[in-house]
């Protein structure tokens, strides 16, 4: 038997565990910026903290076709890796 908290498990299990939020975050930001240059606004750059990312970008006058799905996409994308993370763990 296996126990969770046996020799370097703890370690190894927290290791991944922040790879992956923080590929997460990783991954979030970079579709804000995606759909951000899509729209022709320049990213001066992208932040990663523990709990988030921030993407640094022009200012512009603010427009809601451009504002609304730069805002959306970032939400969406986590949750199709989530979605994608839970068929490989099934
Ligand atoms: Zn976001």
């Amino acid at each position: 038997m296996t126990y969770i908290a046996a020799g370097w498990t703890p370690y190894i299990l927290g290791a991944v565990v922040a790879l992956g939020l923080f590929a997460g975050v990783l991954i979030h930001e970079i579709a804000h910026s995606l759909v951000a240059r899509m729209k022709g606004i320049g990213i001066h750059s992208i932040t990663l903290l523990i709990f988030g990312g921030i993407s640094s970008m022009e200012e512009r006058m603010p427009d809601p076709a451009v504002e609304l799905p730069m805002a959306l996409v970032g939400p969406l994308t986590s949750l199709v890796v989530g979605l994608i993370c839970m068929q490989l763990y099934t």
